[in-house]
């Protein structure tokens, strides 16, 4: 025969199937089931299943669940409102570090403010290929030449040839001499 007395004395599942979870101290019921202990013997004999949160709990007779989706809602509501909260605060934070050292260094170092990346860089990133003075940094324009060399890569060839058939013989030719295959 084997011994429940340390088994949790609450319900499992629709058929109120009996627990066999160990009990936690100075109770008669499992840490997840710790809540039975507040109900009283009337409460007891009157015990539901919650289709919420699956636990046999409780509750008003007209009453589907326990209550429980509401509190969890909340639960999760302020939650995530504390933590947006955090989040901005650490991202001002942030940002008024960035900014103070963005200062210095430009009065301090010779720095200048990117208009693109809003980022402080040295000045030396900031002049052109004529070497004019540009608004934007080094590694913004080379992105910018970047995408732009993509753009030209994506043109419409066939669009292209169709306007220039000088062009789409020397791409073919350049093709054969290059043993590709010609796709437009
Ligand atoms: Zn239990
Ligand atoms: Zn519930
Ligand atoms: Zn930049």
């Amino acid at each position: 025969m084997s011994d429940n007395s340390t088994k949790c004395k609450w319900y499992t599942g629709k058929k109120f199937d009996n627990c066999h979870k160990n009990i936690i101290n100075d109770s008669i019921y499992c840490k997840s089931h710790e809540y039975a202990g507040d109900y009283t013997d009337e409460q007891k004999s009157k015990k539901k299943y919650c289709t919420s949160c699956k636990k046999v709990k409780c509750f008003l007779d007209d009453s589907k669940t326990c209550g429980c989706a509401n509190e969890r809602v909340t639960k999760l509501n302020n939650k995530r409102k504390e933590d947006n909260k955090i989040n901005i605060e650490k991202k001002n934070e942030q940002k008024e570090k960035q900014e103070l050292e963005k200062q210095k260094l430009v009065e301090e170092q010779d720095y200048k403010v990117c208009k693109s990346c809003d980022q402080a860089r040295p000045s030396s990133s900031f002049i052109g290929s004529r070497k004019e003075e540009t608004t934007n940094c080094q590694i913004c324009r080379d992105r910018q030449k970047e995408k732009d060399a993509k753009r030209t890569t994506t043109r419409n060839w066939a669009e292209e040839y169709k306007k220039n058939p000088e062009l789409y013989k020397k791409k073919l030719e350049y093709n054969r001499n290059n043993g590709k295959n010609t796709k437009i």
